[in-house]
């Protein structure tokens, strides 16, 4: 038992009794003593520049870089003028034709250490939206009662204009680094295709080569008022999608068959739909799960305890994968059927069903593994199986022992009443299973508290970030740049 630990969380939670009446804005940014900072950092005070980059997401919002199309090529050249204007000499990098990535380097010596230098990256494109849906102008940038409402105000404009301004305040602080920091805004990172970031480190990776990233990916949770705790993505899960093709014979839908591939495919699916594939726990789901027990309520947090334990482990599993989806998905493969396509006309019994299986692997897990038993389960030899191009590539996890992993839990820690920060693995993919590929420590804090109803908006209707939220993001980067990268 961590003793330390539970001391931490002790003290965390008497510190946030103390707040607990205060309004939200006021607890997600505690205003400062007057002339005492209350943590100084030699990067200074940041809520004058955090307001200033509230503007940059503002216009960053209102340039519209839905993918597809993508049109990244004005986000970039906008990121880049403000970059000249603090005197930072951008580059732009193409990528393919009209579509760029933007890089900036402070250097810390005339000779670059690119294994020691720190890359911040965010992606300049969003996923498109339903217009029907949302009450605002998805690309207004309107700011309402604290929030600034719009695609990407979250994902992943909200961590660009966060990252620019970490890095403008380091610029303008005039200290001495220890390592380069670079700026890099990327393109079609919700797509992945041929302006992504894969292309990008083919065709540039001289241009940001770094031993340690940060990007989204993690979490700071809030809930009633306080950060439950800080989530830090070192690991991420491999999306496969998989094609289920049912095949049989077509003919006229008066005389109905037995081997009808509509038939065949839907109970194939329904098959599929009710299964779980085996637990295993990788080193980061290990740690995280611990960790998470301590501040769970005592009945979940109690079987977060037993996952692993011979006598009832199976059942601990069972509780807390039926909790909640995402812990389900941190503890074994998952294949979510979310595509169906068959027929042409009422009266005509097709050929051929088709569905797609969006399958999320468990880093060191194989799809073949995974397809031989569930050609086993289906048990129809009218079903095949054809994995798609578009797979994702299984990297190695970051490290939970480097010394950035490390800064960013004391930076995390300190800013945020010693709520834990747990090591994640992540569902979705991101930019950083590339990073992790080229042998960079990356790590994903999306470093605004968010609640879970903030979090449900991202890539859904009225995506939107509390201001209070956002000036909080600028600050914990700041102090994670300060902490890491200046100079002692
Ligand atoms: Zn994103």
């Amino acid at each position: 038992m961590n003793w330390n630990r539970i001391i931490r969380v002790l003290a965390g939670a008497a510190a946030l009794v103390g707040v607990a009446s205060m309004p939200v804005a006021a607890q997600v940014a505690p205003p400062a003593a007057p002339g005492i900072p209350s943590n100084p950092s030699p990067i200074g005070d940041t809520s004058a520049i955090a307001r200033e980059a509230q503007g940059w997401l503002a216009d960053l919002v209102r340039i519209n870089t839905t993918n597809p199309p993508g049109n990244e090529q004005m986000a970039a050249m906008y990121i880049a003028g403000i970059l000249n204007k603090e005197g930072i000499k951008p580059e732009i990098l193409e990528v393919t034709p009209g579509r760029s990535a933007v890089v900036a380097r402070l250097r810390s010596a005339v000779m670059a250490d690119p294994s020691k230098a720190l890359l911040l990256v965010a992606h300049m494109d969003v996923v498109g939206v339903d217009k029907s849906k949302w009450t605002v102008d998805p690309f207004g940038a309107l700011m309402k009662d604290g929030y600034l409402y719009g695609r990407g105000a979250i994902d992943d404009k909200g961590m660009l204009a966060a990252n620019l301004a970490a890095f403008i305040a380091l610029k303008r602080a005039n200290v001495r680094l220890n390592r380069d920091v670079i700026f890099l805004a990327t393109a079609d990172e919700e797509q992945g295709g041929d302006a992504s970031i894969k292309i990008l480190i083919a065709k540039h990776w001289d241009k940001f080569a770094a031993g340690f990233a940060l990007n989204e990916g993690g979490e700071v949770l809030l809930k009633n008022g306080k950060v439950q705790y800080v989530a830090v993505q070192a690991s991420e899960k491999v999306p496969v999608n998989v094609a289920v093709i049912a095949r049989g014979t077509s003919g006229h839908a008066s005389r109905p068959t037995k081997d009808n591939a509509v038939v065949h495919l839907a109970s194939a699916i329904v098959k599929i739909g009710g299964y779980s594939a085996p637990v295993h726990f990788t080193t980061i789901a290990r740690r995280y799960f611990e960790q998470l027990a301590a501040i769970e309520d005592d009945e979940i947090g109690k079987w977060m305890r037993s996952l692993d334990a011979s006598d009832r482990g199976e059942h601990a599993q069972k509780v807390v994968s039926d909790a909640n989806p995402l812990w389900n998905s941190m503890m074994r493969d998952t294949i979510a059927p979310t595509m169906l396509s068959a027929g042409v006309r009422a009266n005509v019994i097709p050929g051929e069903a088709r569905a797609i299986l969006n399958i999320r692997l468990l880093p060191g897990d194989t799809v073949n593994m995974l397809l031989a038993d569930l050609t086993k389960l289906v048990n129809d030899p009218q079903i095949r199986f054809e994995i798609q191009p578009d797979a994702g590539l299984a990297a190695p996890p970051s490290s939970l022992e480097s010394d950035f992993y490390a800064a960013i839990i004391r930076v995390a820690e300190r800013e945020f009443s010693n709520a834990p920060v747990l090591p994640f693995q992540s569902t979705g993919a991101t930019d950083s299973a590339q990073l992790r590929l080229h042998n960079v420590q990356a790590y994903g804090l999306l470093p605004f508290p968010l609640t879970d109803e903030d979090f449900r908006r991202m890539h859904g209707d009225d995506e939107r970030i509390p201001l209070a939220s956002f000036n909080k993001g600028v600050d914990l980067l700041a102090r994670v740049l300060a902490e890491f990268a200046v100079a002692r």
